[in-house]
């Protein structure tokens, strides 16, 4: 039996899934007990007609007869095609469960999802990887998070930012991405196997829900330990060993030395103590444009009602409405978008350092909470960052990102409260009411939200509104609330790698995932750490595979 795949297979938001089959067969005018084995490969929802939202799918299917279906498909004129085969296959090192390798161990700095999957696929090719986390392990860091929400009390190694899944622990757990790569069906199935919904395989939006994944990070730990993988948390990079132009070892912050050949630097867009260490040892790396601004949140209500209209949802399967604006501002110039949706989420305090305040987003799987919040961002440019600071060098960026986060500390009271301020009052309106309570933790404080941050920030912000309302209705809600400052979105430095994703200025060293600049995202990232473990695997193969590669030494680089 072969496997076809259709797509605009539309059912009504009462209509179960258990009635694709059924639904094949009847546009493609068959018996349905033609049509076996159906697998949703993609669901979205269609909610342009606001009076008949409904679910679209792509599935695959098998059938008896794949020629004569295809040839009638065809005269019907529906799109279905021979399902293809598009397996992830990584090189392979010829460790794989042996236990045989003896080399140096490759090291993973930073266990968010870029450093967990490079540790993983290494550890499936045998070569017993070790990751280190400056942070704890996700059951401790966990306790020091909810006591920062609830007391202020913040500890700078283990917070939203640090310790073990990294930055996406405490978020949605969104796996949307721009990219389209064969290793995202790696990176789904691995996240299911770890005890992520089986639906993040064909969600036209995925997500995982924080709450699912602490469980999910602990589970891929486990299996990465269980492949000869090991992990030491509370252990930061501090400094790096060279020899001609090649990695040699890394100075842990206690002084030892490890010897190491290869390292996939992996530690998020807020390590700036590594940033700076890695500039002082003249590791190449560029300012990048990124983000700045605030959180805005709504009434979940508002935003369904926006997307879903009066759409009859009995059977509840609509879930909390998500929405993605963004606009061009003409009198600012600036790019103006929202980021990161959580339907149905919080406001969440994601400070790092001492006396800086920043806020991010999360929701839990079951997204039921009864506000709506995005990030509200402006575009921000390396040249922005050298005249706002008044340095013009590779890290102004990070120093923009901490003036902005001290000035929210300062106004929002000195004590981690968020500075809070309703649309209508940041719009000049200011007998304005909320019309949300603010979910930021561990509290907020009313106040003007433009004392914190730049003109050109604000002024787009003012520009962009209304903009964006005309796009989603209600978005400019007077009594929506703008929580300050957003400021850790993406990195504001890129660290320079050759094709063999190598640091330019030091072979062996594999800057990768957020940090580093080349993705923005829990999805991109952990494709990026991916790709890494799969150069560092061609580097240490046994020889046994066809596609080896050989160090600038000339020596095969099983050290
Ligand atoms: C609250 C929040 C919500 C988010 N929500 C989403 C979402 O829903 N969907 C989405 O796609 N993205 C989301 N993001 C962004 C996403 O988390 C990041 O894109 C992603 O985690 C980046 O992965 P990474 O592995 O490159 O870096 P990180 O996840 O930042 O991990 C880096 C790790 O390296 C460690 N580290 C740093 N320096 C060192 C050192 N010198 N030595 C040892 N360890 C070190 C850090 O402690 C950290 O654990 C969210 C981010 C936050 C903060």
């Amino acid at each position: 039996m072969t496997v076809l795949r259709m797509n605009q297979i539309r059912l009504r938001p009462g209509e179960g899934t258990e009635l694709l089959g059924s639904r094949i067969a009847r546009m493609l005018k068959e018996a349905p007990s033609e049509i076996v084995d159906v697998r949703i490969v993609k669901e979205s929802i269609d909610a342009r007609n606001k009076k008949d939202v409904r679910f679209v799918y792509t599935a695959d299917f098998r059938v008896k007869n794949e020629k004569r279906i295809l040839k009638k498909a065809e005269k019907l004129r529906l799109n279905v095609k021979p399902s293809p085969e598009d397996f992830y296959r990584p090189p392979r090192s010829g460790y794989e469960g042996t236990g045989n390798y003896e080399g140096l161990r490759p090291v993973v700095i930073g266990s968010g999802p870029c450093g967990m999957f490079a540790g993983l696929l290494l550890a499936e090719a045998g070569l017993k990887p070790l990751i280190l986390e400056k942070g704890k392990k996700v059951e401790e860091r966990s306790a020091d998070v909810e006591r920062f929400w609830k007391s202020g009390e913040l500890d700078p190694r283990s917070n939203v930012q640090f310790g073990e899944g990294g930055a996406g622990t405490f978020s949605d757990g969104k796996l949307t991405t721009g990219i389209n790569d064969p290793r995202i069906a790696k990176v789904n199935e691995e996240f299911v196997e770890a005890g992520a919904s089986e639906t993040i395989q064909y969600r036209h939006m995925p997500h995982i829900g924080t709450d699912v994944l602490r469980k999910v990070v602990r589970n891929i730990r486990e299996k990465i330990e269980s492949l000869g993988g090991s992990y030491l948390f509370g252990t930061e990079v501090t400094g790096l060993r060279t020899e001609k132009g090649r990695l040699t070892g890394l100075e842990l912050e206690k002084g030892e030395i490890l010897d190491c050949r290869h390292a996939v630097l992996a530690i998020g867009n807020s390590a700036r103590d590594t940033f700076e260490m890695l500039y002082e040892n003249g590791i190449e790396m560029t300012p990048k444009p990124f983000s700045a601004g605030v959180r805005i949140e709504h009434p979940q209500e508002l935003i369904n009602f926006s997307q879903y209209g009066e759409t009859n949802d009995s059977e509840g399967r609509l879930s909390a409405a998500a929405y993605k604006l963004s606009c061009h501002c003409r009198e600012t110039g600036r790019g103006v978008y929202t980021f990161c949706m959580c339907p149905g989420g919080y406001v969440i305090g994601a400070a790092s350092e001492k006396e800086g305040e920043v806020t991010n987003g999360m929701s839990r799987f079951a997204r039921e909470g009864e506000n709506a919040n995005s990030a509200l961002l402006v575009s921000v440019s390396p040249e922005d960052c050298f005249r706002e600071t008044g340095l013009e060098h590779p890290l102004a960026g990070m120093e923009f990102q901490r003036m902005l986060e001290r000035a929210a500390f300062e106004l929002g009271g000195g004590d981690y409260s968020a500075p809070v301020e309703t649309v209508g009052h940041f719009l000049g309106r200011p007998d304005t009411e909320a019309s949300v309570n603010p979910t930021y933790r561990p509290g907020v404080k009313w106040t003007e939200i433009r004392k914190c941050l730049p003109s050109f920030i604000t002024d787009a912000m003012t520009e962009a509104l209304p903009q964006l309302a005309r796009k989603l209705r209600g978005f400019d809600l007077d009594g929506a609330v703008l929580t300050a400052v957003e400021t850790r979105s993406s990195s504001p430095v890129r660290i320079t790698r050759d094709e063999e994703m190598q640091s330019v200025s030091l072979k062996g060293l594999y800057p990768c995932g957020e940090g580093a600049g080349y993705a923005g995202g829990i999805m991109s990232s952990a494709v990026d750490g991916l790709k890494a473990a799969e150069e560092i695997i061609r580097d240490l193969s046994d020889g046994s595979s066809s596609d080896q590669v050989h160090d600038e030494e000339g020596l095969a680089a099983r050290s």
